[in-house]
């Protein structure tokens, strides 16, 4: 009997080792409620002016230059006034990060996440509008866009078309109604973003920043 709970204590321990192998080639994977649940806590700081700073000094910087293991995925607009680290209140190491104006999520970007989900184990991927948008607000006044500037208003007139009638500021319904399109491209791009979805192992949600006051609010 001794000799059989030895064995499985061996076995046990084997097993832990391996889990823990297994942990270390994909980083701690947090699942989508924590990562939300810390990301609104760092914004909460952030608006109550409480912000901690932490993750910025050059210890950890140190740290995460052995590897990154990022808890959440933030795909936000490229304005100077939404920084996902400075809102959230986090640092390096903490948040892997797709920056275009409008939000929006081309090819490279879907690469990029599919990389952040499958190689370093983020499971929450937040997508983030913000109030006044200028891109969006561009897309809603419409006329000429020179340039490559024509590629935003192609990714976001369709949000625009979606939100026009709605009750309500035309450009804040609009900003939504492109957080609500990007989320759902998300989480129907296929093959990889779309199967970690459907089998419920990440989470994609949309929010919405308040310039005046900092706050992030989770949308429906
Ligand atoms: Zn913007």
């Amino acid at each position: 009997m001794k000799k059989t709970i030895r064995l499985l204590c061996a076995l046990a321990l084997i097993l832990n080792v391996c889990t823990l192998a297994a942990a270390s080639d994909t980083g701690p994977t947090m699942d989508g409620a924590t990562a939300q649940k810390m990301l609104l806590e760092g914004n909460k700081r952030h608006v109550d002016g409480k912000a901690g700073h932490s993750h910025q000094d050059a210890a950890r910087r140190t740290e995460v230059a052995k590897g990154q293991h990022p808890f959440a995925a933030v795909v936000s607009c490229a304005d100077s006034r939404v920084p996902p680290e400075i809102l959230f209140d986090q640092g390096m190491g903490d948040l892997f990060i797709i920056r275009l104006a409008g939000n929006i999520a081309d090819d490279a970007a879907l690469g990029s996440l599919e990389y952040a989900v499958e190689h370093l184990g983020v499971r929450y991927i937040l997508v983030l509008g913000h109030e006044r948008c200028g891109a969006v607000d561009a897309t809603l006044k419409g006329g000429e866009a020179p340039g490559h500037i024509g590629a935003l208003v192609k990714a976001i007139q369709p949000a625009v078309e979606k939100a026009k009638g709605q009750p309500g500021d035309a450009l804040d319904n609009a900003v939504k109604a492109n957080v609500a399109n990007v989320v759902q491209q998300l989480k129907s791009a296929a093959p990889f973003l779309k199967e970690m979805v459907d089998k419920q192992s990440l989470t994609v949600a949309g929010g919405r920043y308040d310039l005046d006051d900092g706050l992030v609010q989770i949308l429906p």
